[in-house]
């Protein structure tokens, strides 16, 4: 089977692991300090916060920005809900703004054009582009669409550590970055993700609310938030600082397996990622013609030994959001989004594949699609 995703997990991250559990000390502690270290000097940041997902650090951003009751928050229509879910649960109101077609992220006339559009009673407060599949949202327009609207920007870099805008990594371009470690994601720690932000003061409140409200003061520990327990344990943080010791040679292996599938399937009527400098590659996701029905698609490849799923969800098409903004979602019926969440195929791409194995699913997608109806 050539799986979709797949963890690059050898003796040195069970030797790290393994280290810990022996110790006995198991939460937070030596190993989460040194991670945040060595992820902000990747990343070119001040603070990086670890926590224990990449949904943790977008709920603790928002909660740590004040946003709540009262507000509304830009998401990108096309992404995974906890985008949107965070939003949600902090009281806030979701505002869904369509993607590109082609890079599949917010784009900055879309932002303009949900902004000029709202009547909602809401305070349009932030906005949370999302790097999807690790592809880098504009993030210079973004951010100047932002300031003149006085929006908090808290990125949803989940697939994106590693990616970069303009040259300059992701993770400091927006108020705050949000990153996941997720065995689907760039590097892993099981559960995991982090908070990168050069504000020192935001670093402060996510440390806090990441443990129980808890500061030490010079009278001794005091609880002065409600916080929650995000906080991420010692042997995922060790695991993670092997696997971010490989990062680079990891985006590498991505982009070059890329650069197959892209000669290979230029020639079909397959629509193909757009491909802009800084990406990462964490999902190839091709996007096919209406006329195949791609769910069959994703059964052919399994009956050949290829696992192929969806890419990412059209936020107004989900259950919830139906429900709870009727009139939102219909607005978006013919969204770019819509059509990505139903016709987007993603293709195995992980740094355990070889090349060959790039060449027989893009075999296998030519066949299928070239030949019988689908
Ligand atoms: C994976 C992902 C998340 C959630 O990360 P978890 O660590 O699984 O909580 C959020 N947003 C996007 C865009 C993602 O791809």
């Amino acid at each position: 089977m050539i799986r979709l995703s797949k963890p690059d997990l050898g003796d040195e991250e069970l030797a790290a692991a393994t280290e810990v559990l022996r110790s006995g000390m198991l939460v937070q502690g030596e190993h989460c300090a040194r991670f945040e270290i060595e992820l902000a000097e990747y990343l070119g940041v001040l603070s990086v916060i670890v926590v224990s997902s990449g949904t943790a650090a977008l709920h603790l951003s928002l909660i740590a920005a004040g946003i709540g009751p009262g507000d509304a928050v830009v998401v990108p229509d096309f992404t995974f809900p906890s985008t949107a879910n965070v939003v949600e649960l902090v009281g806030a109101r979701p505002m869904f703004a369509d993607v590109d077609p082609s890079s599949f992220n917010l784009t900055p006339a879309s932002l303009e054009k949900v902004i000029a559009e709202w009547n909602g009673s809401e305070n349009i407060r932030a906005v949370m582009p999302v790097h999807q599949f690790g592809c880098p949202a504009d993030m210079s327009s973004i951010m100047g669409i932002a300031r003149q609207h006085d929006l908090v920007v808290i990125e949803d870099a989940a697939c994106a550590l590693g990616t970069a805008h303009d040259g300059v990594r992701i993770g400091g371009h927006g108020d705050c970055a949000c990153f996941s470690f997720h065995p689907r994601k760039i590097i892993t720690t099981g559960e995991g993700g982090a908070v990168a932000t050069n504000d020192a003061n935001f670093a402060r409140r996510l440390r806090q609310l990441r443990n129980h409200g808890i500061e030490r003061r010079e009278s001794g520990l005091d609880f002065v938030s409600s916080g929650l327990n995000y906080r991420m344990t010692d042997f995922q943080a060790a695991i993670g600082r092997v696997q971010l010791g490989k990062v680079e040679e990891y985006i590498e292996r991505r982009r070059s397996l890329q650069r197959i599938y892209q000669s290979r399937l230029a020639p079909t009527s397959i629509d193909l990622p757009r491909v802009i400098d800084g990406h990462n590659w964490q999902t190839y996701m091709a996007v096919l013609p209406d006329e195949i029905n791609r769910d069959e698609m994703i059964r052919l490849f399994r009956d050949k030994g290829i696992e192929a799923n969806l890419g990412a969800y059209a936020i107004h098409e989900l259950e919830y959001y139906r429900l709870k903004y009727p009139r939102d979602c219909a607005r978006l019926a013919d969204s770019h989004a819509s059509r990505l969440y139903h016709q987007g195929l993603a293709l195995p791409l992980h740094p355990c594949m070889t090349d060959s194995d790039v060449h027989e699913v893009s075999d296998a997608l030519i066949e299928i699609t070239s030949g019988a109806k689908v």
